[in-house]
């Protein structure tokens, strides 16, 4: 059977087609400026030149119509009809209490994340869209949710409630969700995989570092803690996101710079981070970069970003009384090596040795750690287009099967 995954953002839309015989990569591609004047597709054939259409996209509709057409290419498709594709699966951020795992999306399963746009209003919406527009291209096609906050339900009550008023749980379901999860999910699983150990016997701490960034606490292959919360701004020190701080902050830079409602929240999201303490950038290379010229700012920005990193290592570690692996994956996780270096120096008290030669490696899946180390640390790139269509495919094979 072959998927298609589809990951829809406000103005922009990722693709790929899996052939799930054998899992193999099809196509991928990627829509820019969906909505936005100067609409484009990149689209690449695996093995073959990226090509690029530059159509106007007024809608999700529009940008789904021309990854079919791509598909189909008689030069650049993968396929000779739409019938081809036997599953859609979509990524979904937030399914708030309601789904632990992905489910094959019914009208009831519509209306239970159009109520969670509340909690993830620049998330759900175009993920919404996204499964409408495939719904009204392929209305016989099967279509599969996947939702980051799933894999985190599985936390227990004393990791997701926040000390404030328990009415506010009970009224507005504010409570920490977690994200990232298909990510960390995916990578737990390839380390249990890669260690040759049953991941029911692990203990596995987590570090999905990119722009966004989260680390969890993984035992017996179930997520017990995570470091985003209500939403993805808590936890880590990421690009633009401020990650913890002390809430009363807020509201004192709110009074000091008199800024207009819903300005402080764009701060800690937009303005704050890496970005925010050096004034470069949010992006690591550039941070290295002006580290390396002299820039004290980026030296302190990823200097504050690698104690916070430890900082959750060390409390999952207590969490989960002890630890057999630390993976690393995601853009900056996967890349920056003097990163994963600082993160896991001076950690040997807790049985965490780098080896400073293997991890001189960039985006491989590889164990970085010592021999002599007694927590393994892995390097995993990311997968989480495969996980989709990994769950889509399941759920859509025990249907047929039915
Ligand atoms: P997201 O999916 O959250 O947008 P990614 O996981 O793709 O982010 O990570 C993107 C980030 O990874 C970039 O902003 C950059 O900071 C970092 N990154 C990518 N390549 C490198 C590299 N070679 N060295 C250091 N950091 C890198």
């Amino acid at each position: 059977m072959k998927v298609l995954v589809i990951n829809c953002g406000s103005s922009s839309l990722k693709y790929q087609v899996l052939d799930m015989i054998n899992e193999t990569l099809l196509a991928k591609g990627l829509v820019e400026r969906i909505g936005i004047e100067g609409s484009f597709l990149t689209h690449e054939k695996i093995g073959m030149d990226k090509y690029k259409v530059e159509e106007p996209m007024a809608n999700h509709k529009d940008a789904i119509s021309h990854v079919l057409k791509a598909l189909t290419d008689k030069e650049h498709g993968v396929i000779d009809s739409m019938d081809e594709i036997g599953a859609v699966g979509h990524r979904v951020v937030h399914a708030g209490e309601k789904y632990a795992s992905s489910v094959l999306i019914t009208d009831d399963v519509i209306a239970a994340l159009t109520e969670c746009i509340d909690l993830a209003p620049l998330h759900n919406p175009p993920n919404l869209l996204g499964i409408s527009a495939c719904q009204e291209l392929m209305p016989n096609t099967p279509m599969v949710g996947v939702f980051d906050t799933a894999f985190h339900q599985t936390m227990p009550p004393e990791a997701y409630i926040y000390a404030i008023p328990y009415e506010y749980y009970e009224k507005y379901k504010i409570r920490r969700y977690g994200f990232h999860g298909t990510s960390h999910k995916y990578v737990a699983e390839r380390a249990a995989d890669i260690l040759g150990v049953n991941i029911e016997d692990l203990k596995i701490i987590t570090c999905h570092l990119g722009n966004g960034a989260s680390v969890t606490a993984i035992k017996r292959g179930k997520s017990i803690d995570t470091s985003m919360g209500f939403t993805p701004l808590e936890g880590l020190v990421m690009g633009t996101r401020s990650g913890d701080i002390d809430p009363a902050i807020v509201s004192y830079i709110r009074e000091k710079e008199n800024l207009p409602y819903g300005e402080a929240t764009n701060i800690l999201n937009k303005k704050s981070g890496v970005l925010g303490i050096s004034g470069v950038s949010s992006d690591f290379r550039d941070l290295e970069e002006a580290v390396a010229q002299g820039n004290e700012r980026a030296a302190l920005a990823l200097k504050v970003f690698a104690h916070k990193v430890k900082f959750y290592i060390g409390a999952y570690i207590a969490i989960m009384n002890g630890v057999d692996a630390i993976v690393f994956t995601a853009g900056v996780g996967e890349n920056a090596i003097n990163m994963r270096d600082i993160i896991c120096s001076e950690l040997g008290n807790l049985g965490i040795k780098l080896d400073l030669v293997k991890n001189k490696v960039r985006g491989k899946e590889t164990i970085i750690s010592r021999d002599d180390s007694k927590v393994k640390v892995l390097l995993i790139p990311t997968n989480e287009e495969l996980m989709i269509a990994r769950d889509t495919y399941n759920i859509v094979k025990a249907l047929n099967n039915k």
